[in-house]
């Protein structure tokens, strides 16, 4: 039993050991999606820069209120108005700066207007209807913080305060490769009964590619020493991180364990998961390595629960580990199981609450049962499951 090591317990052996060590770059905010910031972002100025209409209507001051008012200038988006006298009003449009003398608007649909005179059919407040100057961002505070990954309002957000450009870290250069003799490549024809189509390099590259990191592929790597030597080394040349999958089982066709301990140092941990096992984790000279069980759904599981908060690490990103949600069982487990599972479940919102129901098959050659889900439902280790239980889960999109 104690030869089986807890994910978290690797995971927090894996994130002591590695450091980033980035090179930053300048790129225009359209191309920042994904990225992470290099350094804190601070504001030069107040978001929105004055105080301003949230509704087309009235600007005027409240006392003025009681009776109608005569319409003395118009302030569409884009103009700055005049100050306003007492005892007028302004006509004025959403986004528009609050005139000087005005302290609320009133929406145009609770005020009727002719010949130039206002009259208000509501009691208005001061304040209503006024977005306050620096209600967004106050200038001179840290809009997002050195360590984010950019997200899409993230680049409106720095747009808004006047930002083209930003400083982030150039993209980790991850090597992958997949080793197995039974692999063939999708277009290199049928497989024979003893191939199969190497599918593990598609959900890495994919994986990767959604964590904007640079993809060395070093495609198939065949089940020998040589070939297993020479393929670590060249990953390990050229790139900043090697991922590999199969061939970290203790099997004697099981090359990557001995050749990354010859080229440097290598822990091999038997994981308290399912689906996963097996997972090594070391270096090639001073590259970081993490060596992926074959099977497709364990590459998976294991990519997401110990590659990926690595790679994000090395990225200078701050922020490495996915947010763990909620939801009920829609399914049994009446065998309590050693090692902590990973059911791949999809979601269903139901009476008030959401539903996990498990994917047929949890098989960890299937890889279906990931397409066709929408979240990783966690079961604890020694632990049975009745319908209505509360899981923990992990989104996948959170995870892409
Ligand atoms: P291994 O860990 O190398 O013993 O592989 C375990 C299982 O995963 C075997 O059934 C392999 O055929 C399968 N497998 C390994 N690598 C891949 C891959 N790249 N694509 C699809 N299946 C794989
Ligand atoms: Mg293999």
């Amino acid at each position: 039993l104690s030869d089986l090591l807890k994910v978290g317990v690797a995971l927090g052996k894996v994130l002591g050991s590695v450091e980033p060590d980035l090179t930053t770059e300048s790129v225009p905010l359209l191309q920042a999606l994904g990225r992470v910031l290099a350094k804190d972002v601070v504001s030069s100025i107040d978001v929105p820069g004055s105080d301003n209409s949230a509704m087309d209507g009235y600007a005027l001051a409240v006392v003025d209120t009681n009776e109608p008012l005569p319409v003395v200038q118009r302030i569409p988006a884009g103009t700055a108005g005049q100050p306003l006298q007492p005892g007028t009003a302004a006509r004025i449009f959403t986004g528009a700066p609050i005139p000087s003398g005005a302290d609320a608007v009133v929406m145009q649909e609770n005020c009727t207007e002719a010949d130039g005179i206002v009259t208000i059919n509501t009691s208005a407040k001061v304040g209503a209807n006024i977005r306050p100057r620096g209600q967004d961002i106050a200038r001179g505070s840290v809009v997002l913080g050195k360590g984010r990954r950019l997200r899409p309002p993230d680049l409106g957000l720095l747009a808004s305060i006047g930002c083209a450009e930003v400083e982030v870290y150039l993209p980790l250069r991850v090597a992958i490769m997949s080793t197995g003799d039974e692999l063939i490549e999708p277009g290199a024809g049928e497989p024979n009964a003893a191939q199969v189509y190497n599918s593990n390099r598609y959900t890495l590259s994919g994986l990767l590619q959604g964590l904007h990191m640079e993809v060395v592929d070093l495609g198939i790597v065949p089940d020998n020493p040589a070939a297993t030597a020479s393929a670590l080394r060249k990953a390990a040349d050229i790139a900043d991180c090697v991922v590999s999958s199969g061939g970290v089982s203790v099997g004697e066709e099981d090359h990557v364990k001995r050749e990354v301990e010859r080229l440097g140092r290598l822990d091999l941990w038997k994981l308290a998961i399912k689906p996963g096992k097996p997972l090594a984790f070391g270096y090639i000279g001073d590259t970081p390595f993490v060596g992926l069980p074959g099977n497709p759904t364990s590459v998976f599981v294991t990519f997401c629960l110990i590659a990926r908060p690595m790679l994000l690490k090395l990225q200078g990103s701050l922020e490495h580990e996915a947010p763990r949600l909620q939801a009920a069982a829609d399914f049994q487990v009446d065998r309590p199981n050693r090692r902590q599972e990973y059911l791949r479940v999809s979601l269903e919102h139901r009476d008030g609450r959401v539903w996990a129901a498990s994917h047929a098959n949890q098989s960890s050659g299937v890889l279906s049962s990931v397409s066709h889900s929408d979240a990783l439902a966690i079961v604890p280790p020694d632990t049975t499951v009745a319908i209505g239980d509360t899981l923990d889960i992990l989104l996948l999109d959170a995870l892409y």
